[in-house]
């Protein structure tokens, strides 16, 4: 009753009307949320929406009709714009019912995922797939939510308690804890891993040669908000009121684009965030269409090509097997995020800038959370979708990849790896410590690669050509700065003119010399490719050095007096 004179009061405060038909089914229908407006309304123009992003939370735009969740708090705010707005029953609630049907196995035993599980049956199924699988499978807690729920994901590689400089992909869903097709469809997933391993020879392949994270359920409050044992009154929002997908740091929107704190649930993921993924998935329900970034700005990201290539990949692969009019939102099953509807403060944009990985949100069912009567579909979203999930993952291990090390002592190194002409918005990636290796995932063409790590000398590579499904492997070697100097260290920064030079250059000497020098030029694999000496002083304070015969690329140039002194200087040969 509560909740009703509450609705009542927000409704009563808006400036416009709602019709009776829309009033009279949140009275006498309990299909409606009090905490947590779901509606509808019409813009003109999607420019409309860039404001409106950060006072609601967008879920769907179809044309120019959007549905939106709101707290009773932000939706007043909104209604003071004038919009006409219809309400919604709320997908968590809306089938009615609040039976479900329970899994009676455990897995690895032939469990069919088509049921949604009590939240204790999840808990106990993924302790079950690490003690089951301990050489394949680690079970890792990240964080725990307001109401104390865990935040649990799986680690699935057969180098499961070490790194080994695989390319590292994360999968996770239902940060909307009412889009819940995609939870059961990540349960599906570890049990095929797991039990395909040894058998089938792609997931071996995928086991042996990738790092695989799985988060089935990133809200849990949200999910399980009718109580542990029902999936019915599930939330979008967590325990706080917080549209999780709507919190984090966004690079338009700042560190609270929605004006909240940083959940529990946020800080999580932030952590984990750090463990340098190349590839993610965030699997989201509402709708059938695959969202590539960004979700923020209008900008293509650099590898908008790739996007489009894994996108149309996903989807069509999608079409080959599942029943027709599935996955076909927006063009054919893929978009542009901002092109579809523009979000500040989402996951996907923040992994793909901050983190410098690549992320992709995946609205995989129409209807968000299914009811008793079609819990048994749950099955064909994993059978439509499986094979292309597989794609993705496998697309981390194509482009440019290899590792990155000290040429003197064959340490790893975190390194950038830049592409010339073509990285922008924080595109770029790094190699990670400890195995030194990166993964630079990317369209078909020719790249001009620079490795940069400091203390080291900056190393180019160019015209690195890639094809589609291939893999060309760049390993490279960095010089130390101070190499060839034996211990020394140096006095001072030699000048030299001009710099990035091509035929000749100057070398301004940094004192007069007394008696004798030496002058040394190395490359970037610390060969000597120049050696002079003097016994007199120069006649000019200052050596003429001719580079025409040299290659393209970084020269460290060393001048030491009879003193033994050392100065050194950088070159970029053009
Ligand atoms: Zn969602």
């Amino acid at each position: 009753m509560k909740h009703l004179i509450l609705l009542l009061s927000v409704f009563l405060g808006l400036t416009f009307t709602i019709s009776a038909q829309n009033i009279s089914p949140v009275m006498s229908n309990s299909q409606y949320s009090a905490d947590e407006i779901y509606f509808r309304f019409s813009i003109k123009d999607k420019n409309e929406l860039v404001s409106i992003t950060r006072m609601i939370s967008i879920d769907n735009v179809k044309g120019n009709v959007v549905t939106a969740y709101a707290t009773p708090e932000q939706f007043r705010k909104f209604s003071a714009l004038g919009y006409s707005v219809t309400r919604l029953p709320n997908p968590g609630i809306m089938t009615g019912d609040n039976a479900i049907m329970t899994g009676p196995k455990a897995p690895g035993s032939g469990v069919i995922w088509n049921f949604y599980p009590t939240y204790d049956q999840y808990v106990q199924y993924m302790n079950d797939f690490a003690s089951n699988n301990p050489s394949l499978c680690k079970l890792i807690n990240f964080g725990t939510t307001t109401q104390g729920r865990q935040l649990l994901m799986v680690k699935i590689s057969d180098s499961v308690d070490y790194s080994r400089g695989k390319p590292r992909v994360l999968l996770t869903s239902s940060i909307h804890g009412d889009e819940t097709v995609g939870y059961v469809l990540m349960l599906h997933m570890i049990d095929s891993l797991l039990s395909g391993y040894g058998t089938n020879p792609r997931i071996t392949n995928l086991v042996d040669n990738f790092e695989i994270y799985i988060n089935p359920l990133a809200n849990p409050d949200g999910t399980y908000h009718g109580g542990n044992n029902t999936v019915y009154g599930s939330t979008r929002y967590n325990a706080n009121g917080v549209d999780l997908n709507r919190n984090f740091p966004n690079m338009a929107g700042g560190d609270h684009p929605d004006g909240y704190a940083w959940q529990p649930e946020t800080i999580a993921f932030m952590a984990i965030a750090d463990s340098d993924f190349v590839m993610s998935m965030n699997f989201h329900g509402g709708s059938e269409v695959y969202n590539y970034p960004w979700d923020t700005w209008p900008r293509l990201h650099a590898d908008d090509n790739w996007w489009k290539f894994t996108g149309r990949e996903y989807a069509d692969t999608v079409h080959k097997y599942s029943t027709s009019g599935y996955f076909t939102d927006e063009n054919n099953g893929i978009t542009n995020g901002y092109a579809w509807y523009c979000v500040y403060g989402g996951r996907q944009d923040y992994t793909t800038y901050y983190k410098f990985g690549r992320e992709v949100t995946l609205e995989i069912s129409s209807t968000k959370n299914l009811p008793s009567s079609q819990v048994y579909k749950l099955i064909y979203y994993w059978n439509y979708n499986k094979r292309s999930i597989l794609d993705y993952i496998e697309e981390a291990g194509y482009g440019i990849n290899g590792q990155i090390t000290d040429t003197v002592s064959g340490k790893p190194l975190n390194a950038k790896v830049f592409i010339f002409g073509h990285d922008k918005d924080n595109s770029f990636v790094y190699s990670h410590l400890p195995s030194g290796w990166y993964f630079r995932p990317i369209f078909d063409g020719t790249y001009d690669l620079t490795y940069s790590c400091d203390g080291y000398n900056t190393k180019l590579v160019n015209g690195i050509s890639t094809v589609k499904y291939q893999t060309n492997r760049q390993n490279v070697q960095l010089v130390p700065l101070n190499f060839g100097v034996n211990g020394k260290t140096t006095s001072g920064k030699l000048n030299i003119l001009p710099n990035p030079s091509s035929i000749q250059c100057r070398i301004i000497l940094p004192e007069s010399v007394a008696t004798g020098y030496s002058l040394d030029v190395f490359n970037v694999l610390g060969n000597k490719v120049t050696s002079m000496e003097g016994t007199e002083n120069p006649e000019y304070p200052f050596i003429n050095l001719d580079i025409s015969g040299y290659a393209k690329g970084f020269y460290l140039i060393r001048f030491m007096n009879a003193a033994g002194n050392i100065w050194e200087g950088k070159l970029l040969k053009e």
